[in-house]
């Protein structure tokens, strides 16, 4: 679904992404891994183009990102982030409900119903009419997630977003996310949390530096690395 080609990418002087090519099937879970600093939120970003790729393409389902119109792009692509980035004043029926309406157009009572059954799917039926403020962390997280499914994505981008999560929230939110890949969503998720990545993803990748070092099954990347750098970092983290 996904084919990412000699991407690269810098902020400024600052080359962060240096000839990237990842193919990201359609039904298939892709974890990112690597080490602070190596790219991984980059790359997501270049998917949807957060930020601007210097050479290369993305193409989705063979169409490049670089000729989609934004709010094609907001529709085909999904993203969820580290910290939730829900609108603070509003629901969380309301927050679902927002991308609906601005971006998709749709009718309210259209997208109230979708919204509903988004929430409903990510055990938040009970929590709809709560803001933010009054839901913990791992609620917060499944509305950012029900809002990304709401849009009916061709892939759902996922960036750390258990990383800000206590502790006792994390196994929540990685249970949900593990359900939506076996229902055959479409996810490119970076994460520390290595056993997700074990058990959950179709294809494991590491960068470093910018680069894709090493992918394959989570079998080939955790249980025989090949360069000294997947090695080295494995060692640190497992
Ligand atoms: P982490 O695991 O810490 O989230 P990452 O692999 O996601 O790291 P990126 O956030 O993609 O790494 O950053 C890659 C490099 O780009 C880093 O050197 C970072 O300092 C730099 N960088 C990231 N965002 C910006 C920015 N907005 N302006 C300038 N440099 C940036
Ligand atoms: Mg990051």
């Amino acid at each position: 679904a996904v084919q990412i080609r000699h991407l690269s990418m810098s902020y400024g002087d600052l080359e962060v992404l240096k000839g990237i090519d990842l193919d990201i099937e359609k039904g298939t879970v892709t974890c990112i891994i690597g080490p602070s600093g190596s790219g991984k939120s980059t790359l997501l970003r270049c998917i949807n183009r957060l930020v601007e790729p210097k050479r290369g393409d993305i193409q989705l389902d063979g169409e490049s990102i670089l000729s989609m119109k934004p709010e094609s792009l907001r529709r085909r692509v999904g993203m969820v982030f580290q910290h939730f980035n829900l609108f603070p004043d509003h629901t969380a029926l309301e927050n679902v409900m927002l991308s609906l309406t601005k971006i998709k157009k749709m009718p309210r009572n259209e997208a109230r119903r979708i919204a509903e059954s988004r929430l409903a799917e990510v055990g938040l039926a009970g929590r709809k009419d709560h803001r933010p403020a009054g839901l913990s962390g791992g609620q917060q997280q499944r509305v950012a997630i029900a809002r990304a499914l709401a849009m009916d994505p061709e892939v759902i981008l996922f960036d750390e977003v258990t990383s800000a999560l206590d502790p006792e929230l994390v196994k929540g939110v990685l249970d949900l996310m593990a359900n939506l890949g076996r229902q055959g969503m479409t996810m490119a998720v970076v994460t520390h949390e290595m056993g997700f990545a074990r058990r959950v993803a179709d294809q494991v990748v590491f960068m470093d530096e910018g680069r894709v070092v090493e992918a394959g099954t989570p079998q080939q990347i955790f249980d025989s690395p090949q360069s000294e750098r997947l090695k080295r970092f494995l060692a640190e983290v497992l």
